[in-house]
């Protein structure tokens, strides 16, 4: 178990202590709780039971004595010895009295000392029970009669309002102790399962904690391998695996962002550096050809650092949308139109097939789209081969998909093609002039209409983009 002082002084406790002690706390008081009600109910049907216990003990030696009436005044004196003693032994003191007063039986006469004893030994017991009872002797009379004539009296003393024999305490002390001994197997197992609740909920936490610092360090490869059957615990451990995911890729593309940018610059810098040079030491003649060259490299630098620009508009936060119903069909048909002299110089196909489709969306992105995907199939496509365009209905939505049958992308690069700046090969993409953002403005025009866009490609076979946009 683990604690340790927090700033201000404050005990801090691990989830492991935390939880423990909590089981331990809940089953004592539990147990604590159950002990009190039933002292306290087991307490007044006991003092219930034994009053009865003694009323109905008291009619009964009323009726035996009543049977031990052999008529004229006359009585079985020997029976009712008996019946007196019996009673004492259960804590009775009998005297039996005859119609004119005179004594038949009396338990004080005949063993005073026993009846002392008895009464002084009962007062204890119920004095070691309850330290302040306001008990003492009590007495009750009974008038003995047969039809309507009284033929004598009972009076029966006992220790009043209620006692407790040695039987009735052994019963309420071992029931006491079997509390306790609940108590002690519960606490047993509150430890026990407190213990191995808690341990299998932190240890994954701790690993997880392990982990985000690792991953805190830089370390973006780290995965959290632990399965848990816990769903918080699941999603913690996932959302941290994710996070470490999105991590290593935003990594990767600012890396990848910032070696492309340098790279986008540094040749053209360095083409006009030199040009510029042989032109000021006289090497070469600064003809209209060679200036013309120059001004194409300051052209080329202008339009990357205008694409830069215009991405950071596009991914402003208010992504601001002109919206309005159109037929996509009819957009999709005119650009096809005016693409189709380029794809003719470099002898691709190009074909549309699809039907109208109202589509509430801003035209203007729309037309973006569909022209990045096209150009970029034009650009990524050999001679000779295939681009078709396919425009669907699918429950309620609109479904878009390019496909080529061009070079294809190489799987490790698939999951980066939407990312800004990224580009599959560099140096074969500064030939085809592109500069990685093209897929990234789709990506977020889809998305700012709630679409959504994937890809599947296979190198040498083709690509296809596949757009799905509510309608
Ligand atoms: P770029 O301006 O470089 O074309 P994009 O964002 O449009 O940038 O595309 C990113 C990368 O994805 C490209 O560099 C290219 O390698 C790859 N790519 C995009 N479309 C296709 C395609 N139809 N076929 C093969 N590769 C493609």
């Amino acid at each position: 178990m683990v604690s340790d002082i927090g700033l201000g002084g404050k005990m801090r406790h691990s989830l492991r202590t935390k939880l423990t002690l909590s089981c331990i706390f809940y089953s004592l008081f539990i147990v604590f709780i159950v002990s009190i009600f039933t002292n306290i109910f087991l307490e007044k049907y006991f003092q219930t039971y034994i009053k009865n216990q003694q009323e109905h003990r008291n009619n009964e030696i009323v009726a035996l004595i009543n049977q031990q009436y052999t008529g004229d005044n006359t009585w079985e004196k020997a029976v009712i010895e008996d019946i007196g003693m019996r009673a004492l032994e259960n804590g009775n003191i009998l005297r039996v009295k005859d119609s004119s007063g005179n004594i038949i039986w009396d338990a004080m006469l005949h063993n005073s000392g026993l009846c002392v004893d008895m009464l002084s030994r009962i007062a204890d017991n119920m004095e070691s029970r309850y330290p302040n009872f306001q008990g003492g002797y009590v007495e009750e009379q009974f008038i003995i009669s047969q039809g309507l004539v009284e033929i004598g009296l009972v009076e029966i003393g006992y220790y009043g309002p209620f006692y407790f024999n040695e039987g009735d305490l052994e019963f309420i002390s071992s029931f006491n102790k079997a509390l306790i001994v609940i108590s002690l197997i519960s606490l047993f197992f509150s430890l026990t399962i407190g213990f191995y609740i808690s341990k299998r909920l932190s240890y994954p936490i701790s690993n997880t904690v392990s982990a985000a610092k690792l991953i805190a360090k830089g370390f973006y490869g780290y995965r959290i391998a632990e399965k848990s059957n816990t769903t918080e615990i699941k999603q913690l451990t996932s959302t941290i695996n994710n996070l470490a995911e999105s991590l290593e890729k935003q990594d990767k593309i600012r890396k990848r962002m910032s070696s492309d940018i340098t790279h986008e610059l540094r040749t053209p810098i360095a083409t006009l550096q030199s040009h510029l040079e042989a032109m000021i030491d006289g090497i070469w003649t600064a003809d209209t050809q060679r200036l013309k060259n120059c001004h194409e490299e300051v052209m080329r630098i202008g339009r990357l650092i205008g694409s830069i620009n215009n991405l950071a508009s596009y991914e402003e936060e208010n992504f601001l949308l002109k919206k309005k119903s159109f037929d996509l069909a009819e957009l999709v048909l005119s650009i096809v139109r005016n693409f189709e002299s380029d794809y003719n110089n470099k002898d691709v196909k190009l074909k549309f097939t699809g039907e109208k489709q109202i589509i509430y969306a801003d035209r203007d992105k729309m037309s973006q789209v569909i022209v990045n995907l096209l150009s970029n199939a034009l650009k990524y496509s050999y001679k000779g081969s295939f681009v078709e365009i396919i425009l669907s209905d699918l429950n309620n939505n609109i479904l878009i998909v390019v496909k080529d049958t061009g070079t294809g992308i190489p799987p490790e690069d698939l999951p980066y093609i939407f990312e800004r700046f990224y580009r599959v090969d560099i140096s074969r993409n500064r030939l085809t002039g592109g500069s990685g953002i093209g897929l990234s403005i789709v990506k977020s025009i889809i998305e700012a209409h709630n679409g959504s866009i994937s890809v599947q490609s296979k190198m040498g076979l083709g690509t296809h983009f596949i757009i799905t946009l509510p309608k």
